[in-house]
């Protein structure tokens, strides 16, 4: 559980923990928001195993909109009984504005890690020099 946290929260690769698993860290950055290298630039894993891997990231999405929607209510009767529907309505849409970038992010790296789980042996492979590949390809 320890290792995938790493993985998700550090959005790196979750089977070596080394290589960045989006093109753009920064999920903010909306131009390539979601965007996932094609492979480990660490342990060469293939983020990507098959046509549309990412669509179960909606079923982790919803779960994590729920969890938000679950926080915001319970956070509102605890610190502010006496609310308005309508300011419970504004608070969740502005928070699902302004956290969608990022809980869409974590919804593929949580689906990923799903699949795909930490290897000592890949965290410690020696990163590939260009020479190497070289002389593997002849
Ligand atoms: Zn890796």
């Amino acid at each position: 559980m320890k290792d995938h946290l790493y993985s998700i929260f550090n959005f790196k690769c979750p089977r070596c923990h080394q290589g960045e698993f989006f093109e753009d860290r920064n999920p903010y950055h909306l131009k390539h928001a979601g965007d996932i290298k094609e492979k480990c630039s660490h342990c060469d894993l293939k983020y990507s195993p098959e046509l549309g891997f990412y669509y179960g990231g909606m079923f982790v999405s919803y779960g994590l909109g729920v969890a938000l929607f679950i926080a915001i209510t319970v956070a509102l009767y605890i610190f502010y009984p006496e609310f308005h529907p309508i300011l419970l309505i504004s608070l969740l849409f502005a928070s699902l504005i302004v956290l969608g970038p990022y809980i869409y992010a974590l919804s593929k790296i949580i689906w990923a890690n799903i699949f795909f789980s930490y290897d000592e042996d890949y965290a410690q492979l020696e990163k590939k020099s260009k020479n190497d590949t070289k002389q593997t390809k002849g």
